[in-house]
């Protein structure tokens, strides 16, 4: 069930048809279904929902959506993208923080092209002191985004973080590599339907490997963000890092926008940090489709937001 849920919402992630009609409703009006996991289509948007989150003592990320390019020219588009985002950021005074995807900055065009492009975005953020987290993509990248990443880190651009994930059996040893860097790890279950070869599969063997990952990088990390809507290992991380004597600024929490905000809100009340992460953007399918797959009764809810949005429309 765990990974038969992901596989299906991967194929359905694409279909055109499900697409369009999912585009023409899901963000259609302040109420439609999409809105509950994306902040908005446009920066503007993005900002009102980092605002909201700011007052409510949350930190957060920004990430622009989009993946999967396959020319230069798009890798372009969205390297201007992430270079006018920052821009907005500075104007509009929120934290200094962008998630981002190496097949969005041209991966599959060529290595170069994207490691070109995500120093045009490093540039100013690290003279503006943001920081940019890679975000983890299926396995079929994981190794060239451990390569770019360590290019960049060895040009010292020391604003950069790297998200890993605990399904992968390789993940114990890429913990390894970017704590002997000093590198912040964004610790995630992993979104993306993998085969048993190279990803365990079983929802308490995923838990388990993201238990022993976790102390890892509390033990040797550098700020790691322990990324999970899960409370049980939400409440081990506690245990574990009071048991250590590990303060609170030496971690943070990250969540998902719209996902467990009573935990978001509980967490920050006990003095944890928590990081939302907040994607915008016309782009918003696959991402969209990634949350339905990890947890099929969404499904529910967006069915009946088509629904009543179709009547609506009819009436
Ligand atoms: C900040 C952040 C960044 C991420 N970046 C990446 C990345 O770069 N690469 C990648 O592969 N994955 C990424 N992910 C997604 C991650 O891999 C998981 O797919 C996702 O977080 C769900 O796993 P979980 O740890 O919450 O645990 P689960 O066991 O899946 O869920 C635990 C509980 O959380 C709640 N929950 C979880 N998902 C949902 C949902 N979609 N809707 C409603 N409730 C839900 C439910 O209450 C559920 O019982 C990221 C996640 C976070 C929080």
């Amino acid at each position: 069930m765990y990974s038969g849920a992901k596989a299906l919402f991967y194929a359905l992630s694409r279909s055109a048809t499900l697409q369009r009609l999912a585009s023409r409703y899901g963000m259609a009006s302040p109420r439609s279904f999409a809105r509950r996991f994306i902040a908005g289509e446009t920066e503007g948007e993005a900002i009102a929902a980092a605002r909201a989150l700011e007052r409510r003592g949350l930190r957060l990320t920004l990430d622009y959506l989009g993946e999967s390019v396959r020319t230069a020219a798009e890798a372009d588009a969205a390297t201007r993208e992430y270079l006018r985002l920052i821009d907005v950021i500075l104007a509009s005074g929120i934290e200094r923080n962008l998630s981002l995807k190496l097949t969005q900055l041209g991966v599959d065009v060529d290595r170069a092209t994207c490691v070109d492009n995500l120093r045009r975005i490093l540039e100013p953020a690290q003279r503006h002191g943001f920081c940019v987290r890679i975000d983890m993509e299926n396995s079929a990248y994981t190794e060239v985004t451990l390569d770019v990443f360590e290019t960049l880190w060895q040009q010292q651009y020391r604003c950069i973080g790297l998200a890993l994930q605990a399904y992968l059996r390789r993940t114990e040893a890429d913990v390894r590599r970017l704590n002997a860097l000093g590198a912040s790890v964004r610790l995630v279950k992993g979104a993306y339907k993998e085969p048993a070869e190279v990803a365990y599969q079983d929802k308490a063997e995923v838990d388990a490997s993201y238990v022993r990952l976790m102390r890892l990088l509390l033990d040797e990390g550098t700020i790691p963000a322990i990324a999970t809507h899960d409370e049980a290992i939400v409440t081990e991380t506690r245990a574990y890092a009071h048991e250590r004597g590990i303060g609170r600024d030496r971690f943070e929490f990250e969540m998902l926008y719209g996902i467990r905000r009573d935990l978001q809100a509980s967490l920050t009340a006990n003095g944890y940090r928590v990081r939302i992460y907040v994607p915008f953007g016309r782009q918003w399918f696959p991402y969209f489709m990634r949350r339905l797959g990890e947890r099929p009764a969404n499904v529910g809810f967006v069915i009946r937001g088509i629904l009543s949005e179709r009547g609506a429309a009819d009436r």
